[in-house]
């Protein structure tokens, strides 16, 4: 204020008329506030002359957008007479929408009243288009992740999880089993005869029917506590936590079942369709047990069932 004091009047009305922002007064003692002038910027920015619009009230910018939050907040500023930056949805005389950074200072007189408002106004669109873009491109590109996830542990061929996914949840699994002293149960899984199956029927027919023994598997272990996925080649490991050797027992038994009932033909079997051995172990593991002990007895007890003539379980506790 000290040195506008020494600053012409005309000058400062100039420097204000010039400014590239829109800069409007209103008195704040009449009726409904009506705007008292506006600067070439005001003009510029909404196309309106200030001849147009002084005496009234400066919410006809908003349009039909007369409820926008923004405007609550503006209002209570100024019952209050107070000062507030908020941004409104504003639409210029061609009806065009613009979003307008309006900036509020009330003026007061010397008793204390509040005698007009000062309002500095900012097009702000190209940075409210920028940050919607950004915030719509961030959630494209949370999207695009979350599927990059799912296809960077699933299999290829069967769906089911890859390995990496197996060993990911087979240390969680692992971690919750030892700290609720719970059982962990880990099942290894092979088609029998399948290299004979391959030579008989082909790759093509091989593909397809690891496809629909993966999904039998993964049928038979879809709850939250257990994880399925395509160990390499011919071979399925499920990891379930929870569950007792018994149970394990019975729904591996009901899965080896299920599997030669499919009756997929393999002519080169002694069993005359595909089937399946598994060999599995179920334990609660001690402060000494590691993921790789329970692994390798896993693949021993596989090994027990396919040297007893395969299609068939062998489950150790
Ligand atoms: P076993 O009963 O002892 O398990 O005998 P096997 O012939 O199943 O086992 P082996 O390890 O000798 O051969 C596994 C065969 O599985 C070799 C290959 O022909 C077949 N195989 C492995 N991966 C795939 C695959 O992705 N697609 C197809 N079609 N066949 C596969
Ligand atoms: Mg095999
Ligand atoms: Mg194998």
């Amino acid at each position: 204020m000290s040195l506008a004091a020494n600053i012409p009047h005309n000058l400062l009305a100039l420097a204000v008329n010039q400014s590239l922002d829109g800069i409007v007064i209103a008195d704040a003692l009449a009726a409904d506030m009506p705007l008292i002038y506006a600067n070439a910027g005001f003009e510029k920015m909404t196309g309106y002359s200030a001849a147009e619009i002084v005496g009234q009230n400066c919410r006809f910018l908003q349009g039909k957008d007369q409820n926008q939050a923004a405007v609550t907040v503006l209002r209570d500023a100024i019952r209050n007479g107070e000062n507030c930056i908020v941004i409104l949805k504003n639409y210029r005389k061609d009806g065009t929408l613009f979003w307008n950074e309006f900036n509020i200072s009330p003026v007061k007189n010397a008793a204390g009243m509040v005698t007009h408002f000062i309002g500095v106004q900012k097009d702000v669109t190209a940075r409210v288009d920028m940050l919607k873009h950004l915030r719509s491109s961030k959630l494209e590109l949370q999207k695009v992740n979350q599927q990059l996830n799912v296809l960077a542990m699933s299999d290829g061929l069967t769906g089911v999880g890859n390995r990496r996914y197996f060993n990911e949840q087979l240390q969680a699994m692992f971690s919750i089993a030892q700290r609720t002293r719970v059982p962990l149960s880990i099942l290894m899984l092979d088609l029998d005869y399948f290299k004979r199956y391959n030579d008989k029927y082909g790759h093509q027919a091989g593909d397809d029917s690891l496809i629909r023994v993966g999904g039998m598997i993964a049928e038979a272990f879809q709850r939250p506590s257990d994880a399925v996925c395509r160990y390499g080649g011919e071979e399925f490991a499920v990891v379930s936590v929870g569950m007792s050797a018994e149970e394990l027992q019975l729904h591996a038994q009901q899965l080896c079942d299920s599997v030669r009932a499919a009756e997929i033909p393999h002519a080169d079997s002694p069993h005359g369709v595909v089937t399946i051995s598994i060999g599995g172990i179920s334990r609660v593991p001690k402060s000494d047990t590691t993921t790789a002990t329970l692994l390798k007895l896993a693949d021993e007890a596989l090994y027990l069932a396919k040297g007893m003539g395969r299609n068939r379980i062998g489950i150790l506790d």
